[in-house]
């Protein structure tokens, strides 16, 4: 009998280191945390951007899952293209957007809500590095085709500026990566896009592009969820204000921009 309580004890204690075992393990699938879907658009460096193995990186992936683990959630992250963000949040089929997203625009803010800004940004235009005839958005010409990111900021200012007959196109293109292309390759005479962005592409490849200008119109990243969806939007201003307080994220900033940025 007092062998048998033995084994028990015995097997008991081993139950307990296994399902211990089981809970310390795994970081992302074992808690019963939810998870959250995250819409970004990867050719937005050093927002979002993608590594060597191809994973969906940058600041504002390292600023979600900061504040989903302030506030007890967990992300994953969905590639999208720019203009399909907001349908797909509308939709339900992602719950959060975390995409340099500027939240300083009324037609976004009908269909999304966002959260409180978290950086400070503006567009400007970029030319090739040996153009010496554009300095500015008012050098642009009727002959010449623009260049931006499909439904961004940018994209409307190219927009605009061909329809008022300032240039000869407007080039809307998917990734961002694509229109900075067109423009080393000389296919567009100017990129509109955002200043941050534009920057992190001249530091890839410092002689083939390069600002010209002042900054054409100010604007503030915000994260977005599903219009109305207020409790999702507490947790992600709590959790913000609390990394902001805390220190995660200047930690956070200075990875993505350095200390001195
Ligand atoms: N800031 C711009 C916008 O909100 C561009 C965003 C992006 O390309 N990720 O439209």
């Amino acid at each position: 009998m007092k062998n048998f309580k033995k084994v028990l004890a015995l097997v008991l204690a081993l139950v307990m280191v296994l399902s211990f075992a089981a809970c310390g393990g795994g970081s992302s699938s074992s808690s019963d945390a939810v998870v959250y879907k995250v819409g970004t658009e990867p050719t937005f460096p050093p927002f979002d951007t993608t590594d060597d193995a191809g994973n969906i990186v940058g600041f504002d992936m390292d600023l979600i899952a900061a504040i989903g683990e302030d506030q007890g959630f967990e992300v994953t992250f969905e590639n999208l293209q720019f203009d399909s963000l907001i349908p797909a949040i509308q939709a339900g089929n992602i719950d959060i957007i975390a995409a340099g997203m500027n939240c300083e625009n009324d037609e976004r803010r009908e269909q999304v809500d966002f959260s409180t800004p978290y950086y400070e940004s503006g567009l400007v235009v970029a030319v090739a590095a040996d153009n010496d005839t554009i300095l500015g958005v008012d050098d642009l010409t009727p002959d010449m085709k623009v260049a931006a990111q499909i439904g961004t900021t940018g994209a409307d200012a190219v927009t605009e500026l061909a329809a008022e007959g300032k240039i000869k196109e407007a080039i809307i293109l998917n990734g961002l990566d694509t229109a900075m292309l067109q423009l080393i390759n000389g296919d567009v005479a100017a990129v509109i896009n955002d200043l941050p962005v534009t920057k992190a592409y001249i530091e890839k490849q410092p002689d083939a592009i390069k600002i010209v200008g002042e900054v054409m119109n100010a604007e503030a990243y915000a994260i977005a969820v599903q219009k109305g969806n207020t409790e999702l939007l507490e947790k992600i201003n709590t959790g913000m204000a609390n990394i902001q307080a805390n220190g995660k994220f200047d930690e956070i900033y200075d990875k993505w921009f350095g200390e001195e940025a």
